[in-house]
């Protein structure tokens, strides 16, 4: 019996389907690099998967971001803080 299918489905972050945010955000992450311990945790639960890792620095796309704060809410060293957009 062939088995050419995936057998455990992977879920990757991706840029949401309904495209780049807008206007209507109303607060946005805005990353502490002092306080980032570089753990990931924001990049893996972002839902819209706009948090950036690079040289081990934590960026955010704007672009698509939507302003949830759940990167703000597990991040362990509190390095992320919801300002407003203002
Ligand atoms: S606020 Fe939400 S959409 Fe924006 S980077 Fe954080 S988890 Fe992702
Ligand atoms: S969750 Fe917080 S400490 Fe971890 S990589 Fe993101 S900003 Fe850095």
């Amino acid at each position: 019996m062939s088995l050419n299918y995936q057998l455990f489905p992977i879920s990757k972050p991706a840029k949401g389907a309904g495209g780049k945010t807008g206007n209507w955000r109303i607060v946005r992450p805005l990353v502490h690099e002092d306080k980032c311990v570089g753990c990931k945790a924001c990049y893996i639960w972002c839902p819209e998967g706009t948090i950036i890792i690079k040289d081990g620095k934590v960026a955010v796309d704007y672009e698509y971001c939507k302003g949830c704060g759940v990167c703000s809410n597990v991040c362990p060293a509190k390095a992320i803080e919801m300002v407003s957009e203002s």
